[in-house]
């Protein structure tokens, strides 16, 4: 055996999911493996990488022990209720329990037309396969909570977007696919029996202690708030912009997912957005987090008649629960700019410290990336970076008080500057240095895809060989906008 199935979702009532097998490409061909991954999720890397291998991706070959579901959701898109959405392009393998104990959706995207494809085509464009492969695994290398990438392959198919593109998989690993709008499908059809299994389903593998809780629902839904505050406080700690928050793209196991227009800032612009198709810049960095709120109230919505038996009892619970979530993200938040500004302790003017040296950074359009792992040089009086960045003079009077508040606490400076360069990375997957990849991977050259991927594995640790790689773009290079490419 090959991959050890281990599944449950798929157990679920037949109203959660159409039984659909992966529709099979004409010339499969590996784009590249995830080794380490596969290893956690206890297949074989070599099996992973050969002709077997790359047709399960491919999903040319279903492998034992599968049992392909597309599943269905609705959502919020863009704040307009669509009652039902569900796996369009994507096709649940299975799920597998990984070497740490942890239970794993393999999904693949670009897998070909399900019942819920619409009038899409089921595939995904070469572009964005090699974006999510990059982004994702980006991602879970400074340690945010996030869906993974277990390989990509190339089809063999053409897909026709704005041009005739070559199509690929991706072969996408989660917690679980399980969203803020799964849940809201089953309420907006009445379906509280099916509700009540899906939520039976999360508890057990997404909130175990939730369990034997006085509410289970209720302590569920704390617990998601504190996952989602926590996610983007993340997010905003690395400039990172979604792009596409819609209910149905928000997991309830709290990682992130769809990676679609997202981007990482260069420049710190608090009102940066990327997606071509965001007009009114509903998901501008600066949103994320009122975003988030709103999602949540989404949820809230569906999980009503869980709260408590009265309405009214449900009402205010779900309404006390929510009023929580600003000061929940606002915590998050001011516990990760104190790290990233190395202070270890609190002291109340930190809150403005920060706040300041992001008024500046704004002002200043100063790169967001760089100037926090500068600043984290400064500590030790190191110049690794200094030629790719340095503050400008309107910073002197802020780095001054910074200066002071770093010498109020006893943690050493070499402490200090090893803490800074553990949360600051120094390289991030670069807009244009992204697009530059995913142009010659068009063009058949994949070596730069390939080398991002290696550099993004370790974006703490600095490599003069790779400064290209962490500087920003210059004015012609600098990508404005970033398509869904779906
Ligand atoms: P997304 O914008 O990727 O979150 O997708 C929103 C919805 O559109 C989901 O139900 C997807 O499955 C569906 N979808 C996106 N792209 C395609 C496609 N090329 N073919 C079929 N369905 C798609
Ligand atoms: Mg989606």
């Amino acid at each position: 055996m090959t991959i050890r199935f281990d599944n449950s979702y798929s157990k679920l009532p037949e109203r959660f999911y159409v039984k659909q097998a992966p529709v099979p490409v004409s010339r499969p061909a590996l784009i590249r493996a995830n080794r380490q991954l596969a290893e956690l999720l206890g297949i074989d890397p070599d099996w992973l990488e050969s002709e077997e291998g790359v047709e399960v991706i491919a999903g040319n070959r279903v492998p034992d022990g599968a049992d392909p579901i597309a599943t269905v959701y609705a959502g919020h898109q863009f704040g307009s209720w669509n009652p039902r959405l569900g796996d369009g392009r994507a096709i649940l393998l299975g799920e597998v329990i990984g070497n740490d104990g942890e239970r794993y959706d393999i999904q693949l995207k670009g897998s070909g037309l399900t019942p819920f494809s619409r009038q899409g085509d089921g595939r995904a464009p070469l572009g964005p396969v090699l974006r999510e492969y990059i982004v994702s695994e980006a991602m879970a290398a400074f340690g945010i909570p996030t869906s993974r990438t277990l390989a990509a392959v190339t089809t063999g198919d053409p897909v026709f977007r704005e041009a005739r593109l070559d199509g690929g998989i991706l072969a996408r690993v989660a917690k679980s696919h399980i969203r803020i709008g799964t849940l809201q499908f089953f309420a907006s059809v009445n379906d509280i029996d099916g509700l009540k299994l899906l939520l039976d389903h999360v508890i057990e593998r997404h909130y175990p202690d939730a369990a034997t809780s006085e509410n289970p629902v209720a302590t569920m839904f704390e617990q998601i708030m504190s996952r989602q505050a926590a996610l983007v406080a993340r997010w905003q700690g690395v400039g990172f912009i979604h792009g596409v928050m819609n209910t149905d793209n928000m997991l309830l196991s709290g990682e992130t997912i769809d990676y679609g227009p997202c981007a990482f800032m260069d420049a710190f612009d608090s009102a940066a957005v990327y997606s071509s198709i965001d007009h009114g810049g509903r998901y501008a960095y600066r949103n994320q987090p009122a975003i988030a709120h709103w999602n949540l109230a989404c949820l809230a919505q569906a999980l009503l008649p869980f709260f408590a038996d009265e309405e009214d009892a449900a009402v205010e619970l779900a309404q006390a629960a929510l009023e929580r979530f600003p000061e929940m993200f606002q915590q998050e938040h001011f516990t990760i700019l104190r790290a990233k500004l190395g202070l270890t302790t609190v002291d109340e003017g930190d809150e403005e410290l920060a706040q300041d040296f992001l008024d500046l950074l704004e002002r200043s359009r100063s790169d967001f990336t760089l100037a926090f792992r500068r600043l984290g040089e400064l500590t030790v009086d190191t110049t690794e970076i200094e030629a790719l960045f340095d503050f400008p003079e309107s910073f002197a009077p802020w780095l001054e008080s910074w200066r002071q508040r770093c010498a109020q606490e006893t943690i050493s400076d070499a402490d200090r500057h090893r803490a800074m360069m553990s949360i600051n990375p120094v390289f991030i997957p670069r807009n244009h240095l992204v697009e530059e990849a995913i142009s010659q991977a068009y063009a058949g050259d994949f070596a730069l895809f390939h080398r991002l991927n290696e550099r993004l594995s370790m974006p703490f640790d600095f490599d003069a060989a790779d400064a290209g790689l962490a500087i920003p773009p210059e004015p012609d290079q600098v990508v404005h906008q970033t398509f869904c490419g779906t």
